[in-house]
């Protein structure tokens, strides 16, 4: 059974800025991908926004693969600030697990 951090977007937010509470989980993010992220960014930004961490950690190679080309943010019909959103997990993922500070 997956394990909630209920303070995890606060834990991510000192990384950056992270909203995503508008997705709608449509698709057209991963419709529109080059990468063709089916993970990035509606499920992994979901399991962001209800605290289960173990998700995040264990699709750190999602997270980093992402070529932040924009091109589902510029369709993204719920105006979710995807690239912004995966700079932060970015930098929580090399806080946290690499010891770096914020990159
Ligand atoms: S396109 Fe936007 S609203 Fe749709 S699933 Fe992707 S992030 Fe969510
Ligand atoms: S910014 Fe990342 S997730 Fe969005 S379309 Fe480009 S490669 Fe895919």
């Amino acid at each position: 059974m997956a394990v909630v951090n209920t303070k995890f977007i606060d834990d991510i937010s000192a990384s950056g800025s992270f909203n995503a509470a508008a997705c709608m989980n449509c698709g057209v993010c991963t419709a529109v991908c080059p990468m063709g992220q089916d993970l990035l960014p509606r499920q992994l930004f979901r399991y962001a926004v209800i605290g289960v961490e173990e998700k995040i950690l264990e699709h750190q190679e999602t997270i980093f693969s992402c070529l932040m080309c924009r091109m589902c943010e510029q369709n993204c019909p719920a105006g979710v600030k995807i690239t912004e959103n995966v700079r932060t997990l970015r930098g929580y993922i090399n806080r946290t697990v690499f010891g770096l500070s914020r990159v």
